[in-house]
């Protein structure tokens, strides 16, 4: 039996573990490192193993940074079986084509403006392309439930429990026989706060050998939800009083959906005005929020009791998806009362930074940032009260 790691260590992104027992190769989870270029550089590189030689993928969650470097994987000659939970099968999906679109789109740009520049610059290939991807997807095998052991080879259980990070997120339990060794594994994959809205609490992992855990958060104390709700609908009703719109940056997965939650309860209980209009202006979060409804499994006591109830916090009066392009645009031509949800998180890219555009200069407006935020990013000089910003120049 042997662990090995080759990614997420002395690091918090590009998660990517190896264990080998009984004469098979198990990866835990294959992702992208994100944050600087030159952390960047090094998802070309290689894995520090045969990806041939790789029997199964199982992976914790759909977020980039777990499951970033799957085609590339598959696209240097994996061609096992990935396993995961149904949910995290359709974010996967939607994560991985989206990032290879970007990856296209990236080499692109820097193509066309080193041309511009001078003529014998090498071409910039991306990392991998939509077609790498759509055959990734290919190695999509069985999904599992959770707390359901499935015996992927002789003397290699594995059972995945709930995380309550994101949608179809789990901590995976790897039970493993190798001669007269046994021995049990956890993974934990990113955790989840308990009591948050619309999933599980993460589940208490059983007793085991060897805990592989993510710490990214270990060293601070969290704000406590309920003030920070109050604050939030405290900074809308603002807003809508002063005849201003609300722009809120947000990331695709997970946080959008919490937040229509929110705005679904708020609504229904009076803390904000029926009239209130929401924008989810992002495609990747209505798809992602098309997937939400489609896995109640997911679900905790109180979300599952809210649909039973015929309530919807997906669609809700007021709730407008905008996924064209047209449909974004003529958000802008409101003046007052609405609530546009938009990516990029951090405002790094996407149509928030549209937005943005028009809302900065109003100061009847709002923007309210409900997530991470690093140094550098435009949502961070926003935080820091800048009191200028550059968009698109
Ligand atoms: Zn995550």
């Amino acid at each position: 039996m042997k662990i090995s790691f080759h990614g997420a260590a002395q690091g918090v992104t590009g998660s990517c573990h190896l264990v080998e027992c009984a004469g098979h190769r198990i990866l835990i989870d294959c992702g992208l490192y994100q944050g600087s270029r030159e952390l960047e550089e090094d998802n070309a590189d290689d894995f520090g193993f045969d990806p041939a030689a790789i029997d199964f993928l199982l992976l914790t969650h759909a977020h980039l940074d777990h499951c970033g470097r799957v085609p590339l994987l598959v696209n240097r000659g994996f061609t096992g079986e990935i396993v995961t939970t149904a949910a995290s099968r359709e974010l996967a999906r939607l994560v991985i084509l989206d990032a290879a679109g970007l990856e296209e789109e990236e080499a692109r740009y820097r193509n066309r403006r080193a041309k511009r520049r001078s003529k014998a610059a090498a071409e910039v290939v991306p990392l991998y392309t939509t077609l790498d991807a759509l055959n990734a997807l290919e190695q999509f095998g069985r999904v599992v439930g959770y707390q359901q052991p499935l015996q992927l080879a002789p003397g290699i259980r594995a059972t995945f429990i709930d995380a309550g990070h994101i949608l179809g997120s789990a901590c995976i339990v790897l039970d493993l026989h190798e001669g007269s060794r046994q021995r049990r594994v956890v993974f934990s994959g990113d955790l989840g706060l308990s009591a948050r809205p619309i999933l599980r609490d993460p589940a208490a992992p059983p007793p085991a050998d060897i805990v592989v855990m993510e710490s990214t958060y270990g060293d601070r104390p969290h704000r406590e939800l309920q003030p920070s709700i109050e604050e939030f609908y405290a900074a809308i009703n603002a807003t809508v009083q002063r005849g201003g719109n609300v722009v809120i940056p947000t990331f695709a997965l997970e946080r959008a959906q919490e937040l229509l939650f929110y705005l679904h309860a708020g609504k229904t209980q009076g803390v904000l005005p029926a009239s209130l209009q929401v924008f989810l202006d992002s495609p990747m979060a209505i798809s992602a929020t098309q997937i939400f409804k489609r896995h109640p499994e997911c679900y905790d006591r109180e979300t599952a009791e809210l649909f039973q109830s015929g309530q919807d916090p997906f669609q809700f009066p007021g709730l407008h998806f905008t996924r064209e392009t047209a449909e974004s645009m003529a958000i802008n031509q409101i003046d007052s009362g609405a609530v546009i949800l938009a990516g990029s998180g951090m405002c790094t890219g996407g149509r928030v930074r549209h937005h943005l555009k028009h809302t900065l200069g109003r100061s009847k407006c709002s923007v309210i940032i409900v997530g991470f935020a690093a140094v550098g990013t435009l949502a961070r000089q926003i935080v820091d009260v800048a009191r200028t910003v550059s968009i698109f120049g």
